[in-house]
């Protein structure tokens, strides 16, 4: 009886240390991770996972363009694998690119040799379609196991985000908007999603996108790509 308890108890140190240790660590107290700006500078950080979506990263796109606005998107790599073209395409309109992971699994899910592959294999999925460094990372549902930090960082910055709307649960377009603009400020990295796993459908947060850049510059904050958050103005 002593033997199993001792066993049990090791076995749940063993996965608290794999899991909710390093999980509080960086997500949690956000240690050694990049989740806000400078906070004395005029600028938002617009991010957007889990495409590229054959419909809504296209019409996430257009909304962009049309503001003219460059943003940073986090590519899953099989959806980037799927759909190359796309990946090119939100390159060449200026934006920045980050991994997400090859399949988005949850990294508490994984063991030693599957994270580091989930986060290889996605970094050079896209890697190879851009034929240029992919240098920001960001974990599925910011969650970290203790190898997770660690291997993203090999691959440059590992962002999390500071303000979010839950766009992928709610349907209510104002009430996205609504949710950005009283939690967003000066050095906000807003994380929104231009593919929907879990609905399957974008629609509120195209629908809330306007609404939510047209309330950023109204409060003159200016959306930039995360490879401009941290200069200073004067650059
Ligand atoms: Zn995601």
């Amino acid at each position: 009886m002593i033997a199993l308890v001792t066993i049990a108890g090791i076995t749940l140190s063993l996965a608290g240390l794999w899991t909710v240790l390093p999980d509080l660590w960086f997500r949690g107290l956000r240690r050694q991770v990049l989740w806000h700006g400078p906070r004395d500078v005029n600028r938002v950080a617009l991010t957007f996972d889990d495409g590229p979506h054959p419909v809504d990263t296209p019409r996430t796109l257009e909304i962009l363009a049309r503001h003219d606005i460059r943003a940073t998107f986090f590519l899953v790599g099989k959806n980037a694998d799927r759909y190359p073209n796309l990946v090119r395409e939100i390159a060449a309109a200026g934006h920045d690119i980050g991994n997400h992971t090859y399949n988005h699994r949850h990294q508490w899910s994984l063991g030693p040799i599957k994270t580091v592959q989930e986060i290889r294999q996605g970094k050079e999925a896209l890697e190879q379609i851009l034929g240029k460094t992919v240098e920001y990372f960001r974990p599925p549902w910011g969650m970290f196991n203790l190898l997770t930090f660690s291997v993203g960082r090999t691959n440059g910055k590992v962002v999390l985000w500071s303000c979010t709307a839950q766009d992928w649960q709610i349907s209510d377009a104002a009430a996205i908007a609504h949710r950005i603009s009283t939690t967003s400020s000066a050095g906000s990295i807003i994380l929104l999603h231009d593919a929907n796993g879990v609905f399957g459908t974008s629609a509120p947060m195209l629908s809330a996108l306007p609404l939510i850049i047209a309330d950023l510059k109204q409060r003159g904050l200016d959306p930039v790509p995360l490879r401009h958050l941290k200069q200073s103005k004067a650059k």
